[in-house]
């Protein structure tokens, strides 16, 4: 036959990936809009050994997980934790990062644990698991909620002081307080869960197959440890 010429897509599959649009060291978009971080350069990594393209589409958290949900894209990959309850919805590839939920608060704050948090309002992100365990402690500490969709929206409402604190996973913080956001951590993380690329339930098999055996490929070549090297140094 014909054949199809070299370099060209049209034999590969093609997927959407949708993925946060701020959540660095994970995902975020550079000034100059190149889209970088350990997710996704761990997806290019990956798409480039298992012979997929993909296009990418970065919105908020929640927004990214509702499309998956409704069939408007293919996979999330946002530093999403597998939790029991979104494997009821989601398939999860293979688990490649743990994380866990932490209380930061503004560095010239007083307050040094939960309980001070009695009365005073703090900031979450709509659907995170951040926001469940907030939620799941809210009656006990006794504070109010409020919801932002963005990372970066959290952290400024901290620093400028209409909330006292954030609920954020631990090495988002603790990244965005080394680059700079005048915040600092008091607590332990909590409700410590791995990350995963997800799929809708039942609905994406082959590209879950492909994610897990590109992984496996740049984990035993040493790719996986040099991506993460790039954002996290020594400390990742
Ligand atoms: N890891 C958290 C979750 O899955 C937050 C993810 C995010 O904000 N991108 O809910």
């Amino acid at each position: 036959g014909l054949g199809v010429p070299k370099g060209h897509a049209a034999n590969k599959p093609h997927y959407t990936i949708v993925t946060d649009s701020t959540y660095p060291p994970f995902e975020w978009q550079m000034s100059d809009g190149k889209l970088v971080g350990i997710d996704l350069d761990m997806l290019k990594a990956i798409a480039k050994v298992e012979n997929f393209t993909y296009e990418l589409k970065p919105m908020s958290f929640n927004a990214a997980v509702q499309s998956v949900q409704a069939g408007q894209a293919d996979g999330i990959l946002a530093g999403m934790s597998i939790t029991d309850e979104r494997k009821q919805s989601f398939d999860f590839g293979t688990p490649y990062y743990e994380s866990g939920v932490v209380v930061a608060v503004a560095n010239k704050s007083q307050i040094k644990n939960l309980t001070q948090l009695k009365n005073k309002t703090v900031a979450v992100k709509t659907g995170t698991a951040g926001y469940d365990y907030a939620k799941s402690i809210q009656k006990q500490y006794g504070f109010k909620m409020v919801a932002y969709n963005d990372s970066s929206m959290m952290y400024d409402v901290v620093r400028t002081g209409n909330a006292v604190a954030a609920f954020e996973d631990q090495p988002v913080m603790a990244y965005a307080i080394q680059q700079g956001v005048d915040l600092k951590i008091i607590t332990k993380p909590a409700s410590t869960a791995w990350y995963g690329f997800g799929v809708k339930k039942g609905a994406n098999d082959a590209l879950i197959a492909s994610f897990n055996a590109g992984y496996k490929k740049i984990v035993a070549s040493g790719q996986y440890d040099k991506i993460v090297h790039r954002y996290l140094g020594d400390t990742g």
